[in-house]
């Protein structure tokens, strides 16, 4: 039995293990590292995880789906044909994927996880990554922050030194700064700060749009899979930056060959408003954590989207020196999931660390405030925990009632910035009987608790009758019942997982199938042959001839997909 650490990505997820020489990632059925948190159905009704699935986004969208944690914890349908998933039921089957790459690895079966999410993610969100595991079968005993996991991952916590940290983790669809201050052995998020809609992606849209507006073309104008394809091939010449100054992107549309060469001084210009939105939470965490670039010690990159020239000269620029990038930042993550699997486990290496992080929004109630006139005005926010406050964490506050023989005290649980309660994020509300007295002589205890895992518990006591009444916040807007999560487990259950020894001629298929979509002419015509002629070698089921065969095919597609696959 093992524990495995998860980072469950929004454009790709990893696992790890911990070994005796640290953490390590597991390579998936594919001998690849990083799994695209992709999901399709096929033809069969059978599910496919993964590269296999990002092949398919293009030659079957409808059947496809992608960046669903960007709607995590949220009630969003994705209907995939018939089937229709929750972005958690879409999370748990790319964790099932990874459990199943973990078990096939190691040679045992795996039980627990620890799953990575990012530092700013709300409530609903965390249940719903903690559900996810759960509904394969996995104790998710703990949720650690990427940041705090991409610490770890560098050791830092292994050092003596009193260090402050800054991680500046872009990935697909999501951007987090953290700040991390370690004394004494004891690892503590000092602040976070993020967007939950920056990432790589935006990047790659900058030159969709560029694209798009050079030939005259709107969204609209395009189908789902001439519009996958133009991503690609914008992703494609993304990563063409980081070697090159000028990069072309070519795309089929309507018929037509369309193509544009873009200099990296224009797409310097089209992602100014990106970097500028990069500056603003670093800037929001370290006014949190009362510090200045100048305090802290080391800086670390993490997200596939730090790879980029762009992002790294511009990190350097702001912080006016280099970043540590020393671990693969698309695997830091993982691997410090994998470190905190091991400290779970009470390793003997790290077991003196004390890990705490951070609450990372502000939560609280709604109170009536008194105006100059004499009468409350209901409808202003009351910060009960502050945002950054360092959890596991337990604040009580008293309040009491504002008019005479109020016979009951309403408590909103809110989470947000704003001062006033309306333009907060409404969590639920508890409502407690109080005798009734006059105006101000009854009291009520509001205790707000968060745990590590980011779980809020709410409690208010009646101060003169004693009565007690707890959260369970029955508005949360992602609730969901015993009942719910049982048919969760056993729909998921019921689907059919494309078979693992089979997932190599499986992702052939779909890039020959993508390949075909791709191509005109005679080349296509060849690709149609070679896909009958290796489904034809599949029937036969002869496994020495189609290993054969299949690399045989794998090197023509080679040949044919010029700009290669990532
Ligand atoms: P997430 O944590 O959201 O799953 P990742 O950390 O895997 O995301 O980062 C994915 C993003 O990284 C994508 O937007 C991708 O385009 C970008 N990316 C990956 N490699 C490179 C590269 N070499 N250059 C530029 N961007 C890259
Ligand atoms: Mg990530």
């Amino acid at each position: 039995m093992a524990i495995i650490g998860i980072d469950l990505g929004t454009t790709n997820s990893l696992v790890s293990y911990w070994t005796e020489d640290g953490a390590k990632i597991i390579p998936n059925s594919l001998g690849e590292n990083l799994t695209p948190s992709v999901v399709s159905i096929d033809e069969n009704g059978e599910v496919l995880v993964g590269k296999i699935a990002k092949e398919r986004q293009i030659t079957h969208p409808e059947l496809t789906a992608s960046v669903f944690k960007r709607n995590m914890g949220t009630k969003k349908i994705y209907k995939l044909g018939e089937k229709e998933f929750l972005p958690e039921e879409l999370s748990a089957l790319i964790i099932k994927s990874l459990k199943e790459d973990a078990e096939h690895y190691l040679g045992t079966t795996v039980n627990e996880a620890v799953i990575s999410v990012p530092a700013y993610f709300s409530d609903a969100q965390r249940k719903a990554t903690k559900r996810a595991g759960e509904m394969v079968g996995l104790k998710v005993e703990r949720l650690i922050s990427e940041p705090t996991a991409a610490a770890l991952a560098y050791g830092l916590h292994l050092k003596d030194e009193d260090t402050k940290i800054l991680v500046f983790d872009l990935g697909g669809g999501t951007f987090d700064v953290s700040i991390l201050e370690l004394f004494d052995n004891v690892m503590e998020v000092r602040a976070v700060a993020g967007d939950n809609y920056l990432g790589g992606e935006d990047f790659t849209q900058v030159l969709v749009s560029l694209f798009l507006k050079h030939h005259n073309l709107s969204v609209k104008d395009l189908d789902k899979k001439e519009y996958s394809m133009l991503r690609k091939q914008a992703e494609i010449a993304k990563r063409e930056f980081n070697n090159n100054k000028v990069v072309t992107i070519t795309s089929k549309i309507n018929g037509s060959d369309l193509s544009l060469d873009v200099d990296i001084e224009e797409y310097e210009k089209a992602t100014k408003h990106l970097l500028a939105r990069l500056r603003e939470p670093v800037e929001r965490a370290l006014k949190d954590a009362s510090l200045k670039i100048g305090d802290i010690k080391h800086i670390i990159l993490v997200g596939g989207a730090t790879k980029s020239t762009l992002i790294r000269s511009f990190v350097s620029k702001l912080f006016g020196r280099l970043a540590y990038v020393n671990i693969n930042p698309d695997e830091v993550v993982a691997l410090g999931a994998g470190v905190q699997g091991a400290l779970k486990g009470k390793n003997a290496q790290i077991d003196e660390v004390i890990l705490t992080d951070v609450c990372p929004y502000t939560l609280g109630t709604s109170v009536s405030v008194r105006r100059a006139q004499g009468y409350y005005e209901p409808g202003h926010f009351f910060p009960i925990i502050e945002r950054n406050t360092i959890i596991p964490v337990s604040r009580v506050e008293r309040l009491c009632t504002t008019y005479d023989n109020q016979s009951s005290i309403n408590v909103d649980i809110l989470q947000g910035e704003a001062r006033l309660s309306k333009d907060n994020i409404y969590l639920g509300e508890i409502n407690v009987p109080v005798p009734p007295k006059p105006a101000g002589e009854e009291a009520i205890d509001v205790r707000f608790t968060y745990d590590v895992n980011g779980i809020l518990e709410v409690e208010v006591t009646v101060v003169s009758t004693g009565l007690k009444k707890r959260t369970i916040i029955e508005n949360e807007p992602n609730h969901m019942s015993k009942e719910e999560i049982a048919s969760c487990i056993e729909k998921l259950a019921h689907l059919k997982i494309h078979p693992r020894d089979q997932q190599e001629n499986k992702l052939l298929i779909a890039r020959g199938e993508r390949l075909y979509e791709e191509n005109t002419g005679e080349i296509r015509k060849q690709i149609g042959e070679i896909l009958r002629e290796f489904e034809d070698v599949l029937d036969k089921q002869d496994p020495r001839l189609i290993q054969k065969t299949r690399e045989l095919v794998k090197q023509t597609f080679d040949s044919i997909d010029i700009k290669g696959e990532f």
